[in-house]
């Protein structure tokens, strides 16, 4: 478990500049991230609405989502509920009936993944899963063997969110988000976390998860009247969580960031010569990219390790971030929903709704 940046100040209230309007998209912290990683991206995706590929990673992530949003909301919402239970036989019959009817149904994946990668899936998202349930138990068992509760049934408050997957959205910004869940602690102190199943894990919180974070501190403030204490990346896979605690330098960032990114898309309209194109070695990954049959012709720079001359992070706030390119130097293969390197591959229609934050 990690903490980063400073204990927050009080408060202030949230006004919208009386001559400040929003573009004309609604954003959402993926929206944001594309832009800020590369605007020509944006817009092939959210205004060409050029098709991407879709990949094992975005159905496997809607379905963890589904399944732990289904677990407090619906199967487990009282500790009672959970001790009667078998919340580790349900999470098995979940997996098991939602993966034949979500992923093996899609036999059109198996022409993007091999079987191994199709095997090591399923496996990895079933030990994800019961997993999740075993570090539900082990908290409240010790959070009662450490005396921190007289009982788990206290405990069970501090451990089940109050909300699983709560939407927040402000009008004013135009901005919209899915908070996975929404926890209290004992003083009555709220957190936000967000659960991520990629690998992209290590001491280090990536830049593109740390905005994604505090626009969802920022609409939950908003929407809420209330400012959460902390705001958090779950990592499922690797039972670990950073935090970055919410303050109002923090909230005034994800207030300028949206409205950037509103400025920029007024000034670049529907022109995609305006949308610049951002060269890095995510490129090889893109859905857009010619070498996977998009139409970008970016030049995929050459790969030139850092070393220690990394480049310092944009971000303004002390939190501790690293950008997608100081990723890369740590790291071979980019997995992320959505990004797969080969050609694009025609696919059936998709009817179920597809996790898009
Ligand atoms: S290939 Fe590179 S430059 Fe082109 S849209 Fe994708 S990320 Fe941007």
């Amino acid at each position: 478990m990690v903490i980063v940046s400073d204990p927050g100040d009080e408060m202030k209230p949230i006004e919208v500049e009386d001559k400040w309007e929003p573009s004309f998209m609604r954003l959402s912290p993926s929206k944001i991230n594309t832009y800020m990683k590369c605007p020509r991206e944006f817009y092939y995706k959210y205004i060409a609405k050029i098709p991407e590929k879709k990949t094992i990673h975005l159905f496997r992530g809607t379905l963890v989502h589904a399944v732990l949003e289904d677990l407090f909301k619906k199967q487990f919402k009282s500790f009672k509920a959970w001790e009667d239970g078998d919340p580790a036989a349900w999470m098995q019959d979940q997996f098991e009936t939602r993966w034949a009817k979500d992923i093996d149904s899609k036999g059109w994946l198996w022409e993007l993944h091999t079987d191994e990668e199709m095997a090591a899936m399923r496996v990895e998202t079933e030990e994800l899963l019961q997993n999740f349930v075993a570090s539900v138990d082990k908290k409240l068992n010790e959070m009662v063997e450490w005396k921190i509760y007289k009982s788990k049934y206290q405990a069970w408050n501090c451990v089940a969110p109050k909300y699983a997957e709560k939407w927040v959205k402000s009008h004013d910004y135009a901005v919209i988000g899915i908070v996975d869940a929404v926890c209290n602690d004992f003083d009555g102190g709220t957190t936000l976390l967000d659960y991520k199943t990629s690998k992209r894990y290590g001491p280090y919180l990536p830049e593109d998860y740390y905005r994604q974070l505090i626009v969802y501190a920022f609409l939950y403030t908003l929407e809420m009247g209330e400012m959460p204490k902390f705001v958090g990346v779950s990592y499922l896979r690797f039972d670990d969580t950073f935090y970055v605690k919410v303050n109002q330098p923090v909230l005034d960032e994800a207030k300028e960031l949206i409205k950037m990114v509103h400025d920029c898309l007024k000034e670049r309209m529907e022109v995609e010569e305006k949308y610049e194109q951002v060269p890095q070695n995510l490129c090889k990954w893109c859905s857009f990219h010619k070498s996977n049959g998009g139409p970008c012709d970016a030049v995929v720079p050459k790969w030139k390790p850092k070393g220690k001359s990394y480049k310092k992070s944009t971000v303004k706030s002390e939190n501790v971030v690293l950008s997608e390119e100081e990723f890369l130097a740590h790291t071979e293969i980019p997995e992320e929903e959505g990004m797969v390197k080969g050609k694009v591959v025609e696919e059936a229609p998709i009817k179920n709704t597809v996790w898009d934050d």
